[in-house]
């Protein structure tokens, strides 16, 4: 007897829950399944010692896809926004990002870049330029260099030689950038759950702890099914949608280099190019926080963003503590192996000129390293990510790896799966669907 739905929804990261929330509101029967034992993958939160740590991303974009998704379903997110969201910590100085004139700075002079790039054929950057080289046409300033170079670390995991330059100033320019940000009480699990609880209050399912290791086939090589591993035991659903979250290599290894067209496999593979961050996690009953919210390293060396998580709003320290992250992007980020010893040591370093007291007073929680295949930063740098459409006609790929050319973070996530959904209603509506199982 086979379980049998709508649509599987492959993995409930930013991506997948995004996906199966809009599908679920359209009153299709979405099933998700997810290899942990815990929904929002590489933008979760999980508990150390009475504290909640996040497992990658933390800030949401107000007003962002995330946040549209949820008002979406009628589910609106309440978030946290710190007193001063974000700061440019220039050496001892804090310059605010989010009010002010620097804010009306932050605002029109990517502006002004997006007019002077249109008009002026010397600003553009060539095809295939990366930050490195178009900046060096203007400016040798090394503050100018890594000031840059952590706000590409900070925004893409990539360093100024890993970014192409085209993709920085889309970014900074058309795109939302991070000008608006808050933070989760409970952690940024708390973004995803209630789209869970929704799914199965709409009469879908959400299976943790199961992992999709295979699909079954029609004759026409759509998919009408998978198999999913559940610890020792192996179950079989029916669906006639698939929405794969687990990146586009690991779906094409879920469908089988054999039931894709020649050559799409070996495209999925050189275009997967993971990027990397490390985040210490700590912890400390003084208050070593300069800044109560974000927090860029202009001049670090090393580090490129760090985050203040104390407020008791946010509920993720014990009574008395205080929690802290600082996070870098190793060198290199992608297509090589980064000695992780040296890396942390010098992220240590940075930690140090900007929590002072950082030695007396904190404790390390946790360092996570997020690099390679399996859990990336980021599964494609910012520009290379491939379409959300496969050729197989009714899977999809959303989230990291699928992204829309220029953007990053959970709301490009989010956006994945908004455009999925969309091509799904007008492909697939309801009615059609499940009264046509057979002819797809
Ligand atoms: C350190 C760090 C900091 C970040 N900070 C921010 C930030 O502050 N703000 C922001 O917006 N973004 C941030 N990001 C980026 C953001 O977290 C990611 O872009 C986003 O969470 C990726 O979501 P996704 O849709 O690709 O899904 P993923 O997070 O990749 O989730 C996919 C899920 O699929 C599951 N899965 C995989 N294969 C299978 C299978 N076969 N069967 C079942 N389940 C499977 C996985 O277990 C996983 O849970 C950060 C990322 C990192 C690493």
């Amino acid at each position: 007897m086979f379980n049998e739905f709508d649509a599987l929804v492959i993995g409930a990261g930013a991506g997948g829950m995004s996906t199966a929330a809009r599908l679920a509101k359209e009153d299709y029967r979405v099933l998700v399944v997810e290899s942990l034992d815990r929904v929002g993958g590489r933008a979760s939160t999980r508990g150390v010692d009475g504290f909640l740590l996040n497992t990658g991303g933390f800030a949401i974009e107000r007003g962002g896809m995330v946040d549209q998704t949820r008002s979406d379903i009628g589910l609106p997110l309440e978030m946290f926004v710190p007193s001063i969201e974000t700061v440019l910590l220039w050496g001892e100085k804090q310059i605010k990002l989010s009010s002010g004139i620097t804010s009306i700075a932050r605002n029109t002079v990517p502006r002004l870049l997006r007019v002077l790039t249109k008009l002026v054929p010397y600003f553009r950057p060539k095809p295939g330029e990366m930050v490195t080289e178009w900046l060096n046409r203007f400016t040798k300033n090394r503050n100018i260099h890594q000031l840059i170079d952590n706000v590409n670390c900070s925004f893409f995991a990539a360093t100024n030689h890993e970014l192409h330059a085209d993709v920085f100033l889309h970014y900074i320019s058309v795109g939302s950038s991070f000008k608006k940000i808050g933070f989760i009480p409970g952690g940024t699990i708390e973004v995803w759950k209630p789209m869970g609880e929704f799914v199965k209050k709409k009469g879908g399912e959400v299976w943790l702890n199961s992992k999709v290791v295979g699909f079954s086939y029609n004759g026409d090589g759509s998919i009408n099914g998978a198999v999913i591993n559940q610890g020792e035991n192996e179950v079989k659903i029916r669906c006639k949608l698939v929405v794969s979250n687990a990146g586009p290599l690991a779906t094409a290894k879920i469908a089988g280099a054999n039931n894709l067209p020649a050559g799409y496999y070996d495209d999925v593979v050189a275009k997967t190019d993971p990027a990397a961050i490390i985040t210490i996690h700590f912890a400390s009953q003084k208050d070593i926080c300069p800044f109560p919210g974000l927090a860029v390293g202009a001049l670090t060396p090393q580090l490129s963003y760090c985050a203040n998580f104390s407020a008791p709003e946010l509920g993720r320290c014990p009574p008395g503590w205080n929690l802290y992250i600082a996070a870098c992007s190793p060198r290199p980020s992608t297509r090589g192996d980064f000695d992780l010893d040296k890396e942390v040591e010098l992220l240590k370093a940075d930690i140090r000129t900007i929590f002072k007291g950082f030695d007396e007073h904190a404790e390390i929680l946790d360092v996570d390293v997020t690099a390679g295949l399996e859990w990336p930063a980021q599964r494609a740098i910012t520009g290379y990510d491939l379409p959300i459409e496969t050729p197989i006609k009714n899977l999809w790929n959303v989230g990291d790896g699928v992204k829309p050319w220029g953007d990053a973070g959970t709301a490009s996530c989010a956006e994945t799966g908004r455009l999925a959904v969309n091509q799904i209603l007008e492909k697939y509506p309801l009615s059609s669907l499940r009264a046509e199982v057979s002819s797809l």
